[in-house]
């Protein structure tokens, strides 16, 4: 049987220490002003009763990927274990399917002018290692693993904790679960002004 890949990612232990984000830039060298993952933050409330919330953020290795689906050229596309992967060497710099994600996870890498973004570091999955991301989680909040196994760490915890996608109203299908705080806490709002700010300075730094 296939591997079927999939994150967990416990929001209840996430301290937003961000070396997760570190971890995946020192792994892809990925340039300044630009994240394949990253965290982020949200504070609730008012003074004194205030509360901070931290959301890890990654591509979502959607199971029905719209960004599969407008590659003009077939550069980046789902494998067979559910990874969704860019071929450097067949992107033509379109940016199709930097428009056509919900979750605004890739960019355009501003030196080689083609798709960018998480690939679950496939090239240490493919060796038996764990993504890097998940290797230095300090609160250990990111669980990584193959669906298909029934006695996978991913598979008991989306067969007893209650989890939550980003956006399932887009019908993209997310691969990366969230384990929310509490019962009656749903994630973050994901509120767009974040991304869009970040998708600007992303842009106006494509030409470094
Ligand atoms: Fe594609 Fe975006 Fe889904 Fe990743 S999160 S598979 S880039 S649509």
């Amino acid at each position: 049987m296939n591997k079927r890949y999939a994150m967990v990612v416990d929001l209840r232990k996430c301290i937003g220490c961000h070396a997760c984000s570190v971890a995946c830039k020192s792994e892809f060298d990925v340039p300044l002003g630009y994240w394949r993952a990253w965290v982020k933050t949200e504070e609730k409330g008012r003074y004194p009763h205030v509360r901070v919330s931290f959301l890890p953020r990654l591509c979502n290795h959607c199971d029905n990927p719209p960004c599969t689906f407008v590659c003009p050229v077939k550069a980046t596309y789902k494998r067979p274990d559910g990874i969704v992967v860019v071929d450097e060497s067949l992107c033509i710099g379109c940016k199709a399917c930097i428009m056509a994600c919900p979750y605004e996870a890739r960019f355009s890498h501003p030196s080689k002018h083609v798709a960018n973004k998480c690939d679950f570091c496939y090239h240490r999955v493919d060796k038996g290692m764990v993504p890097s991301c998940v290797n230095t989680c300090v609160g250990r909040n990111r669980i990584f693993g193959d669906l298909n196994d029934p006695n996978s760490e991913v598979r008991k915890l989306l067969d007893t904790q209650e989890v939550q996608v980003l956006k399932p109203e887009m019908g993209t299908s997310p691969q990366v679960y969230y384990i929310i705080p509490d019962k009656d806490t749903l994630i973050p709002t994901y509120k767009y002004h974040n991304d869009i700010e970040r998708r600007a300075f992303n842009a106006s730094n494509d030409h470094l």
